[in-house]
């Protein structure tokens, strides 16, 4: 989410700052300059007006003795005129005997003087001024009185209008107001410049900032300059780079220890040290069928894995203890069995607990058939040794008669052919289980293949009075295969056929092609399989009548071959019983058409 614009730029709030500063600046040297100057002309214009007193009272001391009222006035008048201000003279009793503004008779009536401030300041120190408002003339007034040596003035006072004072003041106030609207003007335009150099560098860094916030860390191609803004900006810039240089670290880190978790066959399950799940990898939720729905990352591992042998392996960790691996069986998959292990987690989930997970049903079980295998060898071999071992005993025997000897040497030479094909079918298998024999596949003629593993058992199916009957449907005359191969798969097959079905029935054999691929069908007519016994037929030394008390002499070894051999051709092998009884064997090759 892009953040809201800002309600007054950067650029603005720096304008108006320096826009304020000037002004204040700016106003108060102008007040300053302002009454520094008005004070001054006020100075100066009233130590004019003592000098002029000054020099009006000289005028009286020097001049000729005025003594008569209308000569008094005439000469205030005169001198009023030749200063431009109003004179007055006053009496030492503070009447007023000549003013430059009165007329002789106006004189007459004008109020005593003696009171005016500026009158008592100048009979106290020689010299007086006042400001206020005249009635006489009727406007403000600068007032300023000097005592003077005259036989019927005590005082010559001047008078300034106070306008006059201001009238001067006014173009010097103008032109300060002038300079500072110009200063005002610079200062603004200078502000205006500055602020959208700076305002305009702070929207590349806001850009920039905005851009990392995004997620995009490529860095800029402008710099940041070289004050302290640009000082700034590059050491945060820096941090940026450096953490997103970690950051991009830590994921490759992360996604290379992900893919390794992922790719491992070994469950592996962490938990922290308050017992919350942290990890659970694909195998391990595939071992313990975990839902894949419900995580349960982060939470305590005992909702999601709910397995006693799990738990204890947590405690004894968590307890400081260094638990045995343990088996155990899911209880959502009891046919596997899984062996756990515990180890503490070092690093960052210290005193968490590591746990692997092993799937060895499938060890189990080889452990297994191996076991059965052993044991079915030694039991198969034991058979044929007793009889042999019992009637070698007989022999020895003194008394035994030509007959018995004879009858005593044909069971053990039955017996040994027993053991030797046995032995002969185990090296078979062990051969093919170490893929020690190759596959030469050619085109076959499969009338030529079929008729030598007849020729091959005639002279059984014979002994039995047994029919063979050969049926090759069109498209089946040649088979893409090993033949040597082939012909053992289907001599076991057939042999089986004579040794179980019954005497003077037919055994029929047929190739055809069926979607690209070869069938060949050894059907007979005897007692088939029961159904539950059907798919178990070519395990190794898997006999459907376990009793032995009809024992054809076979070594429950032939199927297991069969099965092997044409696995190694790529095709498959299924044992059914026909519609009207008898077993049936098909064998499906992937062989094109030549
Ligand atoms: P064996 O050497 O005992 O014949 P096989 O592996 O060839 O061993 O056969 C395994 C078992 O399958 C036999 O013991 C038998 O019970 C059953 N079997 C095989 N072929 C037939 C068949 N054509 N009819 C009935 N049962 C058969």
């Amino acid at each position: 989410m892009a953040p809201p614009p800002p309600r007054a730029t950067f650029q603005t709030k720096f304008f108006f700052a320096a826009l304020s500063a000037s002004i204040l600046a700016l106003a108060v040297a102008g007040a300053f300059f302002a009454t520094t100057m008005r004070q001054q002309i006020d100075a100066r214009i009233e130590a004019t007006l003592v000098a002029e007193a000054r020099m009006a009272a000289e005028m009286l001391t020097r001049g000729a003795p005025l003594l008569s009222v209308p000569e008094i006035n005439a000469e205030a008048g005169r001198i009023g005129q030749l200063i431009g201000a109003r004179v007055t003279f006053i009496a030492p009793d503070g009447r007023v005997v000549g003013d430059s503004a009165e007329s002789l008779e106006g004189l007459a009536v004008v109020e005593n003087h003696a009171q005016r401030p500026e009158v008592i300041e100048a009979r106290a120190q020689d010299l007086g001024h006042a400001r206020r408002y005249s009635a006489t003339v009727k406007m403000d007034m600068l007032y300023v009185a000097v005592a003077v040596t005259h036989p019927a003035i005590a005082f010559v006072r001047l008078a300034l209008p106070l306008t006059d004072v201001r009238q001067q003041l006014q173009p010097v106030l103008t032109a300060t107001l002038t300079a500072l609207s110009v200063a005002l003007l610079g200062g603004a335009a200078i502000a205006w410049i500055f602020s959208a150099r700076i305002g305009k560098r702070v929207r590349l860094i806001a850009g920039i900032a905005e851009q990392y916030r995004r997620g995009d860390l490529t860095p800029p191609r402008l710099g940041f300059g070289d004050d302290d803004l640009g000082t700034v900006a590059r050491a945060l810039d820096d941090s940026v780079q450096e953490v997103g240089r970690r950051l991009s670290e830590q994921a490759r880190d992360r996604a290379r220890m992900e893919a390794i978790l992922a790719g491992m066959v070994e469950g592996v399950i962490v938990v922290d040290p308050q017992a919350r799940l942290q990890l659970v990898n694909d195998a391990a939720r595939q071992m313990l069928k975990l839902d894949e729905g419900h995580r349960g990352i982060g939470r305590p591992y005992i909702e999601t894995i709910r397995l006693p042998a799990i738990a204890e392996l947590v405690a004894g960790v968590m307890g400081g203890r260094k638990p045995d691996a343990l088996q155990f069986s899911p209880p959502r998959d009891p046919s596997r069995t899984i062996m756990a292990t515990a180890a503490p987690a070092a690093g960052a989930v210290a005193h968490g607990v590591i746990l692997v997970l092993h799937d060895i049903t499938a060890l189990r079980r080889v452990d297994q058939i191996r076991r059965d295998f052993v044991a079915n060898v030694s039991h198969e071999l034991r058979t044929p040794l007793t009889a042999i071992r019992g009637y070698v005993e007989a022999l020895s025997e003194d008394d035994t008669n030509e007959d018995d000897r004879r009858k005593f040497l044909a069971i053990i030479a039955r017996h040994t052919q027993r053991m030797e094909r046995l032995v002969k079918d185990l090296l078979r298998l062990a051969q093919l289980d170490a893929g020690q024999e190759t596959l030469d596949v050619i085109g076959c003629d499969s009338h030529n293949l079929l008729e030598t593993v007849v020729a091959d058992l005639l002279p059984s199916a014979v002994e039995r009075r047994q029919r063979i009957e050969v049926t090759i449907a069109p498209g089946a005359e040649t088979v893409r295969a090993d033949p040597e191969k082939l012909h053992d798969a289907l001599r076991n097959l057939v042999a089986n056929a004579i040794t179980y079905a019954p005497e003077q029935s037919t055994i029929h054999i047929r190739a055809q092609r069926l979607n690209g691929n070869m069938t060949m069908t050894v059907a007979d007519e005897g007692p088939g399989i029961p159904d539950d016994d059907l798919s178990r037929v070519f395990e190794r030394f898997y006999r459907v009548d376990k009793s032995r008390a009809r024992d054809p002499g076979g070594t429950g070894l032939g199927l297991a071959i069969v099965k092997h051999l044409i696995e190694l051709h790529g095709g498959m092998v299924r044992a059914e019983n026909g519609p009207d009884g008898g077993a049936r064997f098909t064998i499906t090759i992937p062989s094109p058409a030549e």
